[in-house]
This record gives structure tokens, sequence and C-alpha cells, in this order.
């Protein structure tokens, strides 16, 4: 929809937030119309990574754990409709994606995985297609995301459609409701905010007025590979958890991992870790190394050793209930109760339920707005029922 022209007439709407599920909340909410967004955040695509900014450590690629969460399953096809109209030759931002074949293998036995029965080109593999512990697998087509690239292009996009950006730390999301964005900026003059969406990620588990302690990290390691000579993606989760992948990016650069472990706050890599995620990978994709060190031998993790680019760490924000969306209305100095829409606790699937979720968030905006602060003001919706940790 396009913007009013009368600037005075927006509602002054300010995220919180930009990994990606800040980004593609406050792009969606500016597709809407009638709205100006701000973003306020601590940690933006172009500075250097960490572990308070997970988006940057993602794979990212698009396979769906939503087994047999039905809103869950939702909102990861919604992505995944997106995602893939994106990534089509001559699409709007085709060089951040690597479409590509990918194989889930299952040492779990799992026999039945319905909830991807819509991506392109599924089929349960054979018997003779099995690999290491596995007792079933299936293969499709997917997409992965080059995550640094992709977060730069969403930002680029909200820029580009009038969205302002603003550097803040904040104690407590009452921060933003007395002066907008002012404490941040310096500038005296403000716009009273109209709505807040928070997308904090992990972060929602220490800011003030949020403080859910249902949020967790489950924290990740990687190691990056450059390894251009690898066009596929694999997955191995054996009966004991443990979970293994390699996922390729359009630049030749893989992502190998995994682990996925609750409660673990460790910012950096551990040397072991990464030594293990090597084996692992190796194991379960050998065509990893370089393609002269397979010709007339079993490549080893030596022959990795040369193409690592770099070991990785990043903290899922999971929490006990799944995804938050839902609304709360908050009393705001000068102008009564605001709507506040959150979305944050995307554990393993930010990427891949981006633009499913950040659509619930703009639905629940729009719906706050048309019907105003109910008496009680109890939040308008629940949670997703999934908890599970995702990629
Ligand atoms: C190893 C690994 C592999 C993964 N692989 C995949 C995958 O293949 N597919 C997939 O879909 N997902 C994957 N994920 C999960 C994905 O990375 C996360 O779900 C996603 O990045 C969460 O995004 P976010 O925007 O919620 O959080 P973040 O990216 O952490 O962004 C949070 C934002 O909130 C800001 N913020 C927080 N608190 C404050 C505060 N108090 N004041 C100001 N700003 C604040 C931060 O600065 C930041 O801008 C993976 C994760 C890891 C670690």
């Amino acid at each position: 929809m396009a913007q009013s022209n009368n600037d005075e007439q927006l509602k002054e709407i300010i995220v919180l937030g930009a990994g990606v599920v800040g980004l593609t909340t406050a792009l969606r909410i500016q597709a809407q119309g009638d709205y100006r967004v701000t973003i306020v955040a601590e940690n933006f695509p172009i500075d250097p990574k960490s572990s308070r900014y997970t988006s940057h450590w993602a794979g990212a690629h698009h396979v769906s754990h939503a087994y047999d969460d039905l809103r869950q399953r939702k909102l990861d096809q919604d992505t995944f409709d997106v995602l893939w109209k994106l990534s089509e030759p001559g699409g709007a931002a085709e060089g951040c994606f690597l479409r590509h074949p990918h194989t889930e293998y299952r040492g779990d036995d799992l026999a039945n995985a319905e909830w991807l029965h819509y991506m392109p080109g599924f089929r349960y593999i054979e018997s003779n297609e099995l690999r290491g512990p596995a007792k079933t697998g299936f293969s499709f087509s997917t997409v992965s995301m080059n995550t640094p690239v992709y977060l730069n292009w969403l930002l680029s996009e909200f820029l580009a459609k009038n969205g302002t950006i603003v550097r803040g730390s904040l104690q407590h999301i009452s921060q933003l409701l007395e002066r907008g964005t002012s404490p941040y900026t310096g500038v005296q003059s403000h716009r009273d905010v109209d709505a807040l969406v928070i997308c904090a990620g992990i972060g929602a588990r220490a800011l003030g007025g949020v403080e859910d302690k249902d949020v967790f990290p489950i924290r990740g390691e990687t190691v990056l590979l450059r390894a251009p000579w690898v066009k596929f993606g694999r997955t191995m989760t054996e009966a004991d958890g443990t979970y293994t992948y390699s996922m390729p990016r359009s630049n030749g650069d893989v992502l190998c991992g995994g682990t996925r472990v609750p409660n673990d706050w460790y910012p950096v890599p551990r040397p072991e870790t990464t030594e293990d995620i090597l084996v692992r990978a190796l194991k379960l994709t050998p065509e990893l190394a370089p393609p002269q060190t397979r010709v007339d031998r079993e490549p080893t993790v030596e022959d990795l050793r040369p193409i690592i680019i770099e070991p990785g760490c990043g903290l899922r924000p999971g929490r006990k209930g799944g995804i938050r969306l839902e609304v709360e209305w908050l009393d705001a100095p000068t102008r009564g109760k605001v709507p506040v829409v959150y979305n944050y606790g995307h554990s393993g699937y930010g990427f891949l339920s981006s633009w499913g979720s950040a659509n619930m968030a703009a639905e629940l905006l729009e719906s706050a707005f048309k019907t105003g602060a109910p008496a009680d003001a109890t939040p308008a919706s629940g949670d997703c029922a999934s908890e599970n940790p995702g990629n």
C-alpha cells in the first residue's frame, strides 16, 4: 500500500530490535502504509558479530521443525512462500539466497514428515540412499540465506522506504514511551509514540518491562568453510539428539554445525567443539573437502583446515511456549494506553518463520488500533505451542 502524503497523519511506530525479526516486522508494518516506522536497537547488521545479536550466526536454511504445531506450520510456510519468491532468478534479493537440494537424515526413525510436504520436490528417500546411523530420510529443494548479506538487504529496503534507525540500548521499554526516541537521538522535539513492537530476541529476558523468564539461550556453534564446490545441504539428526548439518551459501561459503545446548551463555566458540563439528560435518558430507584431496584417498579433518573461514557461536532465543505473538496495552505519559506488540522467542527458526510472524505482528497492530484498549487490557492472543529448538 502507498504511504499517505500527509506526514502528520502517519502513526508513529517504534520497533525495538534489528535482527531478522525486527527488520522483517518493520518492513511488513511499513508496507501497510499510514505508519512512520523507526527501529531502535543496540546492534545492527553492519556491526561486528557478537553474542548479543543472534541473527549474524544463523545458517540459515529454510527447513521447518514445526511437527504438529499448526500455527508454527503456517508461519513457516508463509515465510517459505516469500523467501522462494525473493530468491527466484531475477528476484528482488536473488543474490542473498541459494536454492539447492537438501536431505534430512533421521536416526530416530521418524517416518512421517507431513509438515514438510509443501517443499518443492519433497520425497521420502529409499533405504539404499541412507547414510550413517539414519533409519529414514527425506529430500526436497529449499533456500539457504547468506545471513549477513540478507540482513543488510532487509535494512537497506527499510531505509529506502523512509524508515529511520536509531542506536540505543534500552534498560526499560518505558524509556521509549515518554518522548519517543529523543533520549537516544538528543533531539529535543519529539513525536508521541502510537505503538511499540518488541523484537528483542534473547534480550527479552533482561529488558525492563518485558523480563520474560520463559526466554532462555539455546547455544549453537558452527564452523564456516570456503567450499564453493558444495551446492547441496544435509542434516543428520541422531537418535540421541546429536545434530549435524551443512548449509551452502550463494557466495561459495558453507556453514557447518551444530550444537543445541539450552541455558549455556558462553559467548564465543570453544575450540574442542569446533573440532567435534569438523569431524561430524566431514563424516556427513565428505564432499566438503577440496576435490583434489578426494581423488585417491578418504578426506580427513586436516583437509578442511585450510578452508576454515571462522568458527561461530550464537545464542538462539529459546522460549517456553514458543514465539510470543500478542498485544498488551501500556500507559504512556501524556497519552494514556498504547499498544505494545510482542514478537520474540524464535529459537532456531527466526529466519524461516520471519515473514509469517511479521504478518501476524502487523495484523495484531492493525486490530489493536481498530478496537482500541480493552477494558481489562489482557493479552490479545496466545502463545505458539511449539517448543522445539529448530535449526
Ligand atoms: C548456530 C545457529 C544456527 C541457526 N540456524 C538457523 C537456520 O538455519 N534457520 C533459521 O530460521 N534460524 C536459524 N537460527 C536461529 C536464528 O538465528 C534466530 O531465531 C534469529 O536470529 C532470532 O532473531 P531475532 O531478531 O529475534 O534476534 P537477534 O538477531 O538477536 O536481534 C535482537 C535485536 O534486539 C536488540 N535488542 C535486544 N535487547 C535490546 C535492548 N535492551 N536495547 C536495545 N536493543 C536491544 C538487539 O540489539 C538486536 O538488534 C540459528 C541460530 C544459531 C545460533
